[in-house]
């Protein structure tokens, strides 16, 4: 019997594929990093094909690695960046225009067309979400009227639309002979156009938006087989078993099963999910209702998501457009130069601002300079910037569901950064914890995958899999903690309409 189950973790600035083993342990990582594309200030786009070639490389570059065949993979599963949103061609596989990625704001016209009779909550009811840029629904109809031809081409059942999970399914699994146009329920659960309670497609949503239900995919659940890869070559012939959404995937691969239970992950940007089990509560404070995950035919498991946008991305913009570090590690470095942020604020409104505030026309804004403030105090407040955001999200959290977080489980390229995770159990006044594998989101796909063909018996094998690495407790007074609250939020209105 095959005694792995791989992933395809298809993020936003990378392609990984991993391996892992039965007690979830990590057997292989092999991953590549794609381009950014920023065509004009607010746009962003990935080149669907650049990302298709780097799914292929990485997989073989896995299996290579882990000296395995595939036959010793007992079936993948697949997790992505969510909302981005790709429209290709159904004969050739040729996509009509690169990615449109969650962080583009070219929408914001049409956001607030579509918003402007009936307010932004419109299709919050039965999608869980507000009307915003950050969703696929809209995306798609820039497309659709922007890119010449397409919808007359669209309306005759010729081009595809997909988010990432269903651009490399399709391909996977034949492309152009014969590939699945699938994808599942927490992927649908980010394009404003699925009903959260029936789980599909809903048509007045789709005619309202402008777009033609022909070209949407089949929402299937997130973990059983799909298909198998066609592919000549590299993991032909193995299940694709699990599509989950990647910060689901890190729900699930936290392990965050039951109702209450709570992950944050770091990485470019960062989303804090809470499990609400079966019941799908609709935020009154700027949270998302998303799905977390549907496992076959057991019922659907819903989440409320605090999505912030820019968080990693801002230690990145740090070290590419100021050129004030030269890796991502080394701001910890320069952070711990000095003992506080000097009196410095950084509020990173770069794609405006998600949750909880979902303000399209807020930027970036430093505040608080003065002539003592240095390089170490600004890296400070770039990474107490993620720490705020996230207290923002919790209290959030707190006030829908009425029950306060006790502690928070945390995964992430951001959580090595030991002065970012002493901050952020400070700030929210609860212990952080990190697992041993911090790769959760992989790990969740793989699980999604292996409960499919019984590789894992139940969820109860995820439970006993998880284990703790490192907590952090919080060690700041109570008075000071509220203080540096204040001041952010005093922060963060100065960010706001500086787009009309
Ligand atoms: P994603 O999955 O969204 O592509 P990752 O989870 O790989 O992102 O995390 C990468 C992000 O973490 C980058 O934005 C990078 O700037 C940030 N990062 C990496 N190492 C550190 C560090 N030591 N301190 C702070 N931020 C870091």
């Amino acid at each position: 019997m095959a005694s792995y189950i791989a992933a395809i973790d298809q993020g936003t600035t990378s392609t990984r594929c991993m391996i892992f083993d039965h007690s979830g342990g990590v057997v292989a990582v092999n991953q590549k990093e794609h381009r950014q594309l920023f065509p004009k200030a607010g746009w962003v786009e990935h080149d669907p094909l650049e990302i298709w070639n780097n799914v292929r490389q990485v997989c073989a570059g896995a299996l290579a690695k882990a000296d395995l065949v595939s036959s010793d993979i007992a079936a993948c599963g697949i997790t992505n960046q969510r909302e981005t949103t790709v429209v290709w061609e159904k004969a050739t596989g040729k996509p009509v225009y690169n990615a449109i990625v969650w962080q583009d704001t070219r929408t914001d016209e049409i956001v607030s067309e579509l918003g402007r009779s009936e307010g932004q909550s419109r299709f919050q009811a039965k999608t869980g979400l507000p009307l915003a840029t950050y969703f696929s629904g809209p995306k798609l109809k820039w497309l659709l009227d922007n890119v010449n031809g397409i919808r007359a081409r669209a309306e005759k059942g010729e081009l595809l639309f997909g988010n990432m999970d269903t651009w490399v399914l399709w391909n996977s699994t034949g492309g152009p002979d014969g590939g699945l146009h699938v994808t599942d329920p927490t992927n649908a659960s980010r394009t404003l156009l699925m009903d959260l309670e029936t789980l599909q497609w809903d048509p007045d949503i789709c005619a309202e938006i402008g777009v033609p239900m022909s070209m949407l995919p089949e929402i299937r659940s997130s973990s059983e087989v799909y298909g198998q890869f066609r592919e000549r070559g590299v993991f032909a012939g193995i299940p694709i078993a699990g599509i989950l959404g990647d910060q689901q995937a890190a729900t699930f691969g936290q392990a965050c099963l039951s109702p209450g239970e709570a992950k944050n992950t770091y990485g470019t940007g960062n989303f804090v999910l809470l499990n609400t089990g079966t019941e799908r509560v609709i935020s009154q404070n700027g949270l998302l209702t998303t799905v977390g995950y549907k496992i076959g035919d057991n019922d659907t498991i819903y989440c409320l998501e605090g999505s912030i946008a820019v968080t990693g991305s801002l230690v990145q913009w740090l070290r590419d457009n100021l050129g004030m570090i030269g890796t991502a590690p080394e701001i910890e470095q320069v952070a711990s130069s000095v003992d506080d942020n000097g009196g410095a604020y950084f509020v990173p409104a770069f794609s405006g601002l998600f949750a909880p505030h979902w303000r399209s026309d807020a930027r970036g804004a430093i505040v608080g300079l003065t002539r003592y403030v240095n390089r170490g105090h600004l890296a400070r407040a770039v990474l107490e910037a993620t720490a705020f955001q996230t207290r923002e999200v919790i209290e959030a959290m707190n006030a829908d569901s009425g029950v306060p977080l006790k502690s928070l489980k945390v995964d992430g390229g951001m959580v090595v950064n030991e002065l970012l995770m002493q901050f952020q159990a400070d700030i929210l006044g609860v212990p952080v914890i990190r697992p041993k594998v911090n790769e959760t989101t992989a790990l969740g796909a793989a699980y999604a995958a292996g409960l499919a063909v019984g590789f894992w018996e139940s969820e109860a094998d995820i439970r006993s899999n998880w284990a703790k690495d490192k907590q952090w407790d919080p060690a700041m007074t109570e008075d000071l903690r509220e203080k540096h609250y204040a001041n952010w939020q005093k922060a963060v209105t100065k960010t706001f309409d500086w787009v009309d």
